[in-house]
Parts: structure tokens; C-alpha cells; sequence
């Protein structure tokens, strides 16, 4: 195979869009609303004329601004897909909600005033902690928050609510690469090198991600592999968009790409292809780790995961073959009860063959929701500070304390993980603050977890539509969005950018700021909690200071004058960091950590019962719960509802035709979904999008059991029966 050629794109050409020019268009340069490749774009508000400035919002229910290409932005050079494109859509009053909404003794939602609301939440809010104690009383926030929101609402839950129960739904995400991350590199960014060099190295082996339906823009980088001679290996149970633009696409069964890697690693020591040099001067416990590689030879794997030895022996060679090589992980791997033990097996296979801490290698993890980045940074975790610091860290508490004017003593301890805390709702936790999430549709045995929901005391809500977890509030907070606030998100490079304000918004909404300095007020806490985001960022870069995720040498000034700067960036003078590891790992020694890991089978394998593999995931015009591209009519029109991916052969044996309603029984529900017939996935496995409530809603099925380190639930894998369910009338 020929060495990649240097062609392609630039690693960091940060050249913003000439702000005269910019504002001549009317336009104001922001990034998407939706996934973590945070798209640059230009918001323009409708009827502002070529040299206008500002923005107005409709008043009339009509389109309040339109989305125009940003091709200097490095990134997505001006590619944005469907959701982006439409996103404005979402900023008309008609397709949201404009004022609070209250619970009245009818058990209706009416419209409220403001102060009626932000009372009625304060009071909901204290009635619980004064009956059941503070930490009956859980704060659930979302990995779309920009920073500054995630920050404060972390400091709001620790600083005002004084409650340990605080998690996002972010640990739904990424949580088991982040896990990995820290144990093997002691650092936990998503991308330790900016996008650009995926194009740049000589093999990417991309497990359980279907870039051409999720980041579309992104896919580029992989056709610009292959261009400049590079390979492409995709690992996925389903022969996806993404699946037929690879050299070699290997189809495991759900739940095995764990013994997948083992497997691949095997056949590097086997043929002696590991890089001794790299391992012996740079990482640490390879010798530990040795033992159950080994164990995992060929014919084992691919009796587990059912891809043939040859197919496994080719993807070593076109991996270690190449001059420099990556893995790419997204959910397949990660959204597993042993998602962490998964990753960490990928990343052994980087470390052992020297693909790591050099110029275009590398692993990675390609984080999924807007700000699934920095929203797993600044403090909504259980477990976490701002600035990825340990809350059970002594040294970490008294900093964080000294920037927020508290007593260390007085913070909390680590609170629940994101589903045992809605496990324990109604029962432990009583009262409920949620912003930017939609667990009813999102979160794993939904209709548990709508159940314990429904079981509350009290529930307030944050959102900026009627979401199905917002139609269940005693109150609903109307917030403002993407293009009518300021404030910063770090994409999947771990690249921190700043959406700008480019409209105003609709009156009768407030920022989720706002709505937290009001809540504070009124729960006594008169100061520490400003509106304005800027003054937030403020803040949070003095308690990120020294952290693993330094943000003190990044204002909104550089990044506007940089269009995004990398973190770590400690202190004005610091270029950032773009690449991660080239001369030392985060971890105490320096070195990187291998970790012994060993296959095993999934919380649940088919059985009699339930004979067939579920697995879960995205499609290309929707994003996440719905509970925004739902409401966008040509997203809608594109992927109008639910569907169950099968087999033809399994079509037959069922006796179904296209577009038939098909039930999917597993042990925690049914839901039932027209049949989508398709020779791309595996005979013994279905697949199902998670983007709709109601009968065809795929979280009723899936199993929450977590992984033991990161607590991600069992998103990707479950065993479910089938049958042609009778048509509806
Ligand atoms: Fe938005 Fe992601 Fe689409 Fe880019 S790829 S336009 S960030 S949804």
C-alpha cells in the first residue's frame, strides 16, 4: 500500500470569516445546534437586509432566520447536513414554547407568569429537601448544555440545592470512552488530535459508528483517506452508508467487538508485529495485559464474533502495514455493559503497535451530542468538578471551593449515576430539576423510567419545547436556544468555539442562566450566579485553572479571534494543545497504561425465549429523543417514524413484508414498529432508531444494565423475540 500523500487538509486553519464581511451579509457566525461536530454556520434573522447588523425574531409564527455556509470554519469548510441546515426552524415561536408552563390542581399545564413559576419551582424544590433532605432532591442536566450552563448548573446543584444527586444524560454517550481515556492516558479528551489528521494518516479502524447518518461533514475526512492512499476498516454488526465506503468492513455480532480486538491483537503478537521500542519506553503493564490477549486466539474469535479468520488477519495488515494508523471509537463499542473494557481493548491494540502519542495516530472517541465534550468537563457528573477535577479529590474540593466562596466541607459527596438516579426517582429522590434532556425517550427501560418519573413529587423542567419528560413537569421553564444565546461548547477535537447570539429571542423565554440566578435568589443564595454567560466563562476558567481540563488561557476573545481554541490552554500565553501525548502521557509516570481486559458475553445473549440481537442507534435526519427534529417538517417527512431494520431472511421466517408492523418483545416491553427490510444487517439481529416516543418508542426495550466502571447502560444489546404484529386499523 502506498504511504499517504501530505495532501489534504490543513491541520488548524483557524481563519475566522472576516467580520466586516460577515456583518455585511447580516449574518453572525455561530455552530449547529445539534451533534459534537458543532458545525460552523451563519444565522441570519429574516428580513435583514445585506448590511444590516442585529436581528429581530417573528412574531408572526413565520421564519425567524435562515442558516447560511461558513466555509472558513476548519472543521466542516461550510458542509452542514439536514438537521443543520433546518435548524432555524426551530427559533419560529410557533414551533416552541413561550411562556411557563404550570401544573394546576386539575393535574392541566396552563400558562403562568414568570415569578408564579420560578416560585412555584423554588417552593416544589424546598418542600422536598425540608421533608426527605437534600439529597432528595436531583438535578439532571444534558450533554447539550453549552459549558456555562453545565457549569453553573453543577455549581447550583453542589453550592445552592446542596445535593450530592446530580448527574446528565451524557453518561448515556460517551461515559465508557471517557473511562478508558482516563485509565489508559490519564486524560480524558474525545479526539487527542484535531479531525484534519484523520484524512492525513494511513489507516483508520472506525468500531460502531455510522459517520455518513450522524456527522455527515465528517465523512469527508474518511473520503480524503482513501484519496490520499489511506484505508479505511469499519467494524459495525450492520452494513450501514458508512460500512460501504470501507476496504474492509468487518460485521461482528452486537456485543463482541471487545473479543474483536483481542482477537486483532493476537495476530499482532502472533506475527510479531509489535512495536517493543514504543511499548518498552513509553507505556506501562503490557505484560499483564499479555496473558488474556493471548487467550484470545483466531478461532475463538471468530466463533465469538463470527468474522472469519482471514478477515481478522487483513485487518492487521492493512493496520500495521501503514505508516500511521487510528481507532476511531463512537457508541457501538462504548454503549455497552462492558463498553470501558471495549475501548480500553482498542486502545491496548494502538499502544501495542506504537499508534499513539505520534503525529497522525492515535485513538480516539468521536462524542456525540452538541457539547458531549465540555458537558462531561465542568461539573454536572456525579463524580466531578469543573474542570475535570475529582470531587472526592481533597485538593480538587478546596479550589473549586475557593473560586465559589464556600466551605470545602460544606460540598457534597459523588452522587448517583445518570439511570440509578432515575432508577431511584419517586422512591429516594423525590424532587427533580432537569434541564436540556428527555430521558421518557432517551434513557434505557423508558417506560420504568417514565414511570418513576411520573412518581415524583415534584418535577420542573428547563426546555425549550414540550418535551415528553416536559408534558410530565409540575412546571416548564421556556428557555432560550442555540442562536439567541452567547456561550461555548468544545467539539469532539476538544476544539472550544463560541456560538454567538445571532437573534433575539422570542419574549416570554429566559436563559437557562437566568433561570438558575432566579432559583438561587429565591432558595437564598443572592450571588454567584450571573446571567451573563461571559461572566460565567469567567468564572469557570478560574475553577478549571490547573485542572486536567484547563480553559484559564481561553476567553471568547481568542476564540473569536482564533475560531476555536484547544484545551488545555493554561493561561493567556499557552497556544492550546491540538495534539495531545507526543512526548508524555497525563497519567503520573508519563506513560501510557495498558489494561488487562477479557471478553465476556453481553448482560443478556439470545436465548429460546428471545432468540434474535437488538441493537440501537441513529438515523440520518433525526437527532437523539426528537424532541427538536420531530418538529422540523422536512426532517419529518424524510424519517417520519419508527421502523425495525431486518434481515430478508429473517423477514421470511417471520412471515413479513415491508412497511408491516413487526413486534419486538425483550424482557422490559414491547413496542412494535413497521418492518424495514435490508440485506445490510446480520440474519440474527434487528435495529431500531431511538428518536420516537410511543409504540415503536426502542428504549421500552433495552436493558439498563450498567457498565461497572462508567455506568453506561446496555444501549447497543439485548435479546428480543418477533413477530408480524397485526396491522393497525
Ligand atoms: Fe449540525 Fe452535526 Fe449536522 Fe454538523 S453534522 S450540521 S453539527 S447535526
Amino acid at each position: 500500500m502506498s504511504a499517504p500523500a501530505a495532501a489534504g487538509p490543513t491541520a488548524d486553519p483557524a481563519v475566522p470569516g472576516d467580520p466586516a464581511a460577515v456583518a455585511s451579509l447580516g449574518a453572525v457566525d455561530t455552530h449547529c445546534p445539534y451533534c459534537a461536530l458543532q458545525c460552523g454556520m451563519r444565522v441570519r434573522a429574516a428580513g435583514v437586509a445585506d448590511g444590516d447588523a442585529g436581528g429581530r425574531t417573528g412574531g408572526d409564527g413565520g421564519a425567524v432566520a435562515e442558516v447560511l455556509e461558513r466555509p472558513e470554519f476548519p472543521v466542516n469548510r461550510g458542509a452542514l447536513c439536514g438537521k443543520g441546515r433546518t435548524a432555524a426552524q426551530l427559533l419560529a415561536p410557533a414551533a416552541r414554547l413561550t411562556a411557563p408552563l404550570v401544573r394546576d390542581a386539575d393535574g392541566v399545564l396552563r400558562p403562568a407568569g414568570w415569578d408564579e413559576a420560578l416560585d412555584r419551582v423554588a417552593d416544589g424544590l424546598r418542600r422536598v429537601a425540608a421533608a426527605h433532605g437534600r439529597d432528595a432532591v436531583g438535578v439532571f442536566g444534558g450533554g447539550g448544555l453549552t459549558n456555562e450552563k453545565a457549569y453553573a448548573l453543577g455549581k447550583f446543584a453542589r453550592v445552592v440545592l446542596r445535593t450530592s444527586q446530580i448527574d446528565y444524560n451524557g453518561r448515556f454517550c460517551m461515559s465508557s470512552a471517557a473511562v478508558a481515556h482516563q485509565r489508559a492516558f490519564g486524560l480524558d479528551r474525545g479526539l487527542p488530535f484535531p479531525l484534519a489528521d484523520v484524512a492525513r494518516t494511513g489507516c483508520v479502524i472506525l468500531v460502531g459508528s455510522n459517520l455518513a447518518d450522524t456527522m455527515p461533514p465528517a465523512l469527508r475526512y474518511l473520503t480524503e483517506l482513501r484519496e490520499n492512499g489511506g484505508t479505511l476498516i469499519v467494524v459495525d454488526p450492520r452494513r450501514t452508508r458508512t460500512a460501504e465506503q470501507a476496504d474492509l468492513h468487518l460485521q461482528p455480532r452486537p456485543g463482541t467487538d471487545l473479543a474483536l480486538a483481542l482477537g486483532l491483537l493476537h495476530l499482532v503478537v502472533a506475527e510479531g508485529r509489535v512495536d517493543q521500542e514504543f511499548v518498552a519506553r513509553r507505556t506501562s503493564g503490557w505484560r499483564e495485559t499479555l496473558p488474556g490477549v493471548m487467550a484470545h486466539w483466531p478461532e475463538l474469535v471468530e466463533r465469538i464474533t463470527g468474522v472469519p479468520v482471514p478477515r481478522l488477519r487483513e485487518a492487521v495488515a492493512l493496520f500495521c502495514d501503514a505508516p500511521a494508523s487510528m481507532v476511531l471509537t463512537a457508541r457501538g463499542p462504548e454503549q455497552q455493559a462492558k463498553g470501558t473494557d471495549t475501548v480500553s481493548a482498542w486502545i491496548n491494540l494502538c499502544l501495542a503497535t506504537g499508534r499513539s502519542g505520534r503525529p497522525l495516530s492515535g485513538y480516539g472517541c468521536l462524542t456525540g451530542q452538541g457539547n458531549g465534550q465540555g458537558g462531561r468537563e465542568h461539573g454536572q457528573k456525579a463524580d466531578q468538578l469543573p474542570g475535570y477535577r475529582k470531587l472526592d479529590d481533597p485538593a480538587a474540593r478546596a479550589h473549586v471551593a475557593a473560586v465559589w466562596g464556600v466551605d470545602p466541607d460544606d460540598l457534597p459527596g459523588p452522587g448517583r449515576s445518570a439511570y440509578e438516579l432515575l432508577d431511584a426517582l419517586g422512591r429516594d429522590v423525590r424532587g427533580l430539576l432537569l434541564m436540556g434532556s428527555n430521558p421518557v425517550v432517551s434513557a434505557p427501560r423508558a417506560a420504568h423510567v417514565a414511570a418513576r418519573i411520573e412518581a415524583l413529587d415534584f418535577l420542573a423542567v428547563c426546555d425549550v419545547v414540550l418535551s415528553e419528560t416536559a408534558a410530565l413537569a409540575d412546571v416548564v421553564l421556556p428557555v432560550t436556544q442555540w442562536a439567541e444565546e452567547t456561550g461555548t461548547t468544545t467539539n469532539l477535537e476538544g476544539r472550544v468555539l463560541l456560538r454567538r447570539r445571532a437573534v433575539d429571542p422570542p419574549p416570554g423565554v429566559r436563559s437557562d442562566l437566568q433561570v438558575l440566578a432566579e432559583l438561587a435568589r429565591r432558595l437564598g443564595v443572592a450571588r454567584g450566579f450571573p446571567a451573563d454567560p461571559e461572566e460565567v466563562f469567567a468564572e469557570l476558567r478560574r475553577a478549571s485553572a490547573g485542572g486536567p481540563a484547563d480553559y484559564s488561557g481561553i476567553s471568547y476573545g481568542r476564540i473569536a479571534a482564533e475560531d476555536g481554541v484547544f484545551w488545555p490552554c493554561a493561561g493567556p500565553d499557552s497556544p492550546g494543545t491540538p495534539r495531545l501525548f507526543l512526548d508524555r502521557y497525563a497519567t503520573p509516570d508519563g506513560r501510557a497504561r495498558f489494561t488487562p481486559v477479557q471478553h465476556r458475553p453481553s448482560a443478556e445473549e439470545p436465548s429460546p425465549e428471545y432468540p434474535y440481537y437488538l441493537t440501537t442507534g441513529r438515523v440520518l435526519a433525526q437527532y437523539q429523543s426528537g424532541a427538536q427534529t420531530r418538529r422540523v417538517p422536512e426532517l419529518n417527512a424524510a424519517e417520519p417514524g419508527p421502523f425495525v431494520q431486518l434481515h430478508p431472511r429473517l423477514a421470511v421466517r417471520l412471515g413479513v413484508a415491508e412497511g408491516e408492523p413487526v413486534e419486538v418483545t425483550s424482557r422490559r416491553g414491547r413496542a412494535v414498529a413497521p418492518a424495514r427490510i435490508s440485506p445490510s444487517i446480520r440474519p440474527d439481529t434487528v435495529f431500531m432508531p431511538f428518536h420516537w416516543p410511543g409504540e415503536g418508542r426502542a428504549n421500552t426495550l433495552t436493558n439498563p444494565a450498567l457498565d461497572p466502571a462508567s455506568r453506561m447502560p446496555e444501549f447497543k444489546v439485548c435479546a428480543v423475540r418477533l413477530r408480524r404484529a397485526a396491522p393497525t386499523v
